[in-house]
């Protein structure tokens, strides 16, 4: 199988599709998962720092008859290191965590905290050769307007929430007509909602011998939108990739379109209360 590939702002080239490893702490379960994924035919892997399982993703990339050269990996930043030189460490912290010299992308994971401290770190990695690209991810446009001003290497990506539940068509277009890619987390929004048993998706589905989340992915990828599904499961990963086989009729797309609930499935970004939760204590520690 090949996979599609998008041709980034900066000149380098990224696989439409993807495998993500968020909530796969366990290293072995997580190890495996991604030695699995390669033999799929995933050739974009999509890690982070909080994920906890770069260690792993490390070993399975090392060990694998798959060539470095020929996986796009991601990872993120975390809160926490976004300072010049906290970044500066974490970068090289993340490099040997996954047993490579290079990332292929490195996400700014949240718009919070010292962004543009974190960014001059990445814009000399970027030079030193070991981030080929730079983004951002949970980013809204202002926000992203914003850090482009102030930097001197434009985000290539923007990882956010997409999912037939929270469609961002408006925000997606503004990105896309940026030149940034958009990349969707949650695709199925981690199977809130009954998204796999939707009646809208699944007849949808029937009409073209596919599941629901095969339409969910088709639906992102006619968007545009790069799509990184996670699954620890053989047959799921493999059912995740057959999606270049068929083309849902612009009827179907507007159909899905209806299911919008135009709201966060999982946390409301615009929501002080949130970003004290979750980011709160990131903050003040880079403040000791
Ligand atoms: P997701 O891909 O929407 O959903 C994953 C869930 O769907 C898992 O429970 C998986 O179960 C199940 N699943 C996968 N394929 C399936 C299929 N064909 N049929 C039925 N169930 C299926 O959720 P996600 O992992 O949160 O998002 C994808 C990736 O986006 C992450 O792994 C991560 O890399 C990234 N992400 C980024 C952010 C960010 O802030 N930037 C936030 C969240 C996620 P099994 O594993 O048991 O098969």
């Amino acid at each position: 199988m090949t996979i599609p590939t998008v041709k980034l702002n900066d000149g380098n080239i990224m696989p439409i599709l993807g495998f993500g490893v968020f909530q796969i702490p366990d290293h072995n379960e997580a190890k495996k998962a991604v030695e699995m994924a390669l033999s799929n035919g995933y050739r974009l892997i999509d890690t982070a720092e909080s994920y906890n399982n770069q260690t792993a993703v490390g070993e399975a990339l090392r060990q694998s008859s798959t060539n470095r050269e020929d996986v796009f990996l991601t990872t993120k930043l975390w809160v926490s290191n976004f300072s010049y030189e906290k970044a500066k460490q974490a970068i090289d912290h993340d490099l040997k965590e996954l047993k490579t010299d290079y990332v292929d992308l490195l996400l700014l994971h949240q718009a919070y905290g010292d962004i543009a401290g974190a960014w001059r770190a990445m814009e000399e990695a970027q030079k030193a050769g070991k981030i080929k690209s730079l983004g951002v991810s949970n980013f809204w446009p202002n926000q992203l307007k914003n850090l482009e001003l102030m930097v001197n290497v434009k985000p290539v990506v923007n990882q956010i929430e997409i999912n037939p539940w929270y469609q961002r068509e408006k925000e997606v277009i503004w990105n896309q007509q940026e030149d940034v890619v958009v990349e969707a987390w949650a695709p199925f929004a981690e199977g809130k909602n009954n998204i796999f048993t939707n009646e809208v998706l699944s007849k949808i589905g029937q009409k073209y011998c596919k599941t629901s989340g095969q339409v969910i992915l088709r639906w992102l990828i006619q968007r545009d939108i790069v799509i990184i599904p996670k699954s620890v499961h053989d047959d799921r990963q493999k059912e995740n990739t057959e999606i270049f086989d068929f083309e849902l009729s612009s009827e179907d797309m507007k159909l899905i379109s209806t299911l919008d609930k135009n709201t966060s499935q999982f946390f409301d970004h615009h929501d002080p209360t949130t970003i004290e939760q979750i980011f709160g204590s990131s903050l003040r520690e880079l403040r000791k």
